[in-house]
């Protein structure tokens, strides 16, 4: 079926074999395949609707059916664990136990979300898996995020903890968070509700010193109260296109129940305070073992009480039971995110001159060359791309007015172009 007829004829095929009226009346007509059968777009539409109302939709279909939200997934039509890991390989590079960490996470996220629908299941209410990822910058904390939403289609946005100060202070209210994931959602109420917010340097609102102060501490311990209110799971009064520009617009009422919160921060020198607890316990009751301890990453046993000596308040660090941390990039790793996930760059650029019908070839160690570059520089992967670029760009100008089918990045083209941009040009650019 599903063929769309043009042919003009008097037949039966030229009428809907449901409904019964001709071409001329209905909008459309779809021909079925030698079977002299037809079928307008008001029967199909009836017949969809019929399907939806007795969930008889297939689930592909069910999933798309529902983009203003309802949310109607069942366990077994939910991604494993296994298969989250698998999407997220495909982007992210290395960084294998945050990102197992983080598919255990989504997965049970769903479970409470059907588990919230089937009250059957409910009797043991099912924490919310919020997480935090500990871990140098650049590292790919964003990136997983960020592919975690694009696997789930849910609304995501990210927001810089360093902006967000308590109401009533210069600055963004910790409400705004949710005014934006509204507004990713395109204003829809239901989807916001189970949409995923990346807060990233949380660690920037440390309390400074260990003691809770009793001075006000605008950009530090007070958002992180404001924080832990939305985190643990609440209803809140959030003005649609954010606070305090339009005083005058209609609040909406968004519950963060099911909103999964993941922070992200580097927590600079949080490995000082990690050995000092290893060697503490080395010593004392719960000894570890000092020699298996790999001292040269530290970051591994990070656990939630060197996020608290850090300066996040328990409150919070207890709303965000899932702890992981991310590994600095090897050189092997940097090498790979040239070349392997899915729009890796140096693909993305292969495909803009096919585009332009030629073919791209980098030699092999003009990759090198681009690696040992962003650690001499240390500008880590977000170096990859600006390196990438300062040696590009001259060509992109070119190629597209030229008649070659084919071009060959050598090294010693790299290097010449690499020369002509100044070090600072590439910071700046990342
Ligand atoms: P972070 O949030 O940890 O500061 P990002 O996720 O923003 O870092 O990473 C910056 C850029 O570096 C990303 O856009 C991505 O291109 C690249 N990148 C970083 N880490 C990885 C990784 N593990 N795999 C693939 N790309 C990565």
């Amino acid at each position: 079926m599903a063929q769309r007829t043009n042919h003009k004829g008097g037949g039966r095929e030229d009428c809907c074999s449901f409904c019964g009226r001709r071409r001329n009346d209905v909008e459309i007509l779809f021909q079925g395949i030698d079977s002299g059968v037809s079928i307008c777009g008001s029967c199909i539409e009836l017949g969809y609707k019929s399907l939806v109302d007795n969930d008889m939709l297939s689930t592909g279909a069910r999933k798309k059916s529902s983009p203003a939200g309802e949310f109607n997934m069942q366990l077994d039509e939910v991604l494993k664990p296994a298969q989250i890991k698998e999407f997220l390989d495909r982007y992210v590079v290395g960084q294998d136990s945050a990102k197992r960490y983080i598919s255990v996470a989504v997965y049970n996220h769903y479970k409470r979300l059907i588990g919230s629908k089937n009250p059957s299941v409910e009797d043991v209410e099912l924490d919310k898996s919020n997480i935090i990822l500990v871990g140098p910058t650049g590292t790919g904390k964003t990136l997983i995020a960020r592919t975690i939403a694009r696997l789930l289609g849910v609304p995501f946005t990210i927001v810089d903890a360093t902006v967000l100060t308590e109401a009533g202070y210069v600055g963004e209210d910790v409400e705004g968070i949710l005014s934006r994931l509204y507004q990713a959602s395109n204003y829809n109420l239901e989807a916001t509700q189970r949409g995923i917010v990346f807060i990233d340097e949380i660690d920037k609102i440390a309390r400074k010193g260990d003691n809770p102060s009793i001075t006000r501490d605008v950009s530090g311990e007070g958002v992180q109260q404001a924080l832990l209110k939305i985190l643990e799971g609440t209803v809140v009064n959030v003005a649609p296109e954010g606070g305090r520009k339009h005083p005058d617009q209609k609040f909406v009422h968004i519950d963060t129940r099911n909103i999964l919160f993941i922070c992200g921060g580097a927590f600079d020198g949080i490995e000082k305070r990690i050995a000092q607890r290893l060697n503490t316990r080395a010593m004392g009751y719960g000894r570890v073992n000092t020699e298996s301890i790999d001292r040269e990453n530290l970051m591994q046993y990070v656990m939630p009480q060197d996020i608290k000596s850090f300066g996040l308040i328990p409150e919070l660090v207890g709303r965000l039971p899932v702890l992981t941390y991310m590994e600095p990039l090897s050189r092997e790793v940097l090498r790979n995110i040239l070349t392997e996930p899915k729009n890796a760059i140096i693909r993305q650029y292969c495909r803009l001159f096919e585009m332009d019908g030629v073919e791209l070839v980098f030699e092999e160690e003009v990759l090198d060359y681009i690696v040992d570059k962003a650690l001499e520089f240390k500008l880590g992967a977000r170096g990859l791309r600006s390196i990438c670029e300062a040696i590009m760009t001259d060509t992109m100008f070119e190629i597209p007015s030229q008649s070659i089918d084919r071009f060959v990045v050598t090294k010693a083209y790299a290097e010449e172009r690499l020369e002509r941009t100044s070090l600072k040009a590439l910071k700046a650019a990342v």
